[in-house]
């Protein structure tokens, strides 16, 4: 599995629809300070399902949301979608490509589509865990994180290993099924 394209529109400085193509092997991304090299970063990880508005460097979650600039009026809504490679199915979903959509209004409604088809947030939390890949997955490293995991409490740094080892979901079930 690997990621394939991020499309991008109204989400922080991306006023502008954009699609990233990526391809195998690394690719790096470069630019002057301010230029949107981090909002990037975000775009991901929001569209993972990050709910906390300071994760993504903002003060409340309609900060996503192109604010506008001197020229350029502000959007209304903000929109991201990451298409996944699953020919491989490490993703538990009957598609060979994934397309995991979220999208904002200033209103404050929002919405989750994977492949198009609206879905729950928690239908994301699931489709990727264990993976590796989800919010709290440790494929997107943000600045800072190795401090934190390094000075962490051992219960933080458990929950990395419990990720790496497959067993969240079941962790997860099990906790409901004790709350029902
Ligand atoms: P650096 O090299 O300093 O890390 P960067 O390329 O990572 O820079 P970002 O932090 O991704 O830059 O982008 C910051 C820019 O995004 C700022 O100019 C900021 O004004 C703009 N920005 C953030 N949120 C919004 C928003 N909601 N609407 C419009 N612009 C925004
Ligand atoms: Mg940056």
């Amino acid at each position: 599995m690997y990621l394939k394209k991020i499309e991008i529109q109204g989400f922080k400085s991306f006023a502008n629809k954009i699609k990233l193509d990526f391809h195998d092997g690394i690719t790096g991304i470069v630019g002057p300070n301010g230029s949107g090299k981090s909002n990037i970063g975000d775009a991901v990880r929001w569209v993972l399902g990050e709910q906390r508005a300071k994760q993504l460097r903002g003060a409340s979650m309609q900060d996503v949301i192109f604010a506008g600039t001197e020229n350029r009026k502000p959007l209304s809504y903000a929109s991201v979608s990451i298409t996944l490679d699953n020919t491989d199915h490490s993703l538990a979903i009957d598609f060979e490509e994934v397309t995991v959509t979220r999208r904002v209004y200033r209103s404050g409604e929002s919405e989750y589509l994977i492949n198009g088809m609206p879905c729950r947030l928690k239908d994301i939390h699931e489709l990727f865990y264990d993976t590796g890949i989800g919010k709290e997955g440790y494929s997107i490293i943000g600045q800072g994180q190795i401090d934190r995991i390094l000075s962490g409490k051992p219960e933080e740094r458990r929950e990395l290993f419990d990720e790496a080892a497959g067993i969240v979901k079941f962790k997860r079930r099990k906790a409901t099924a004790q709350k029902k």
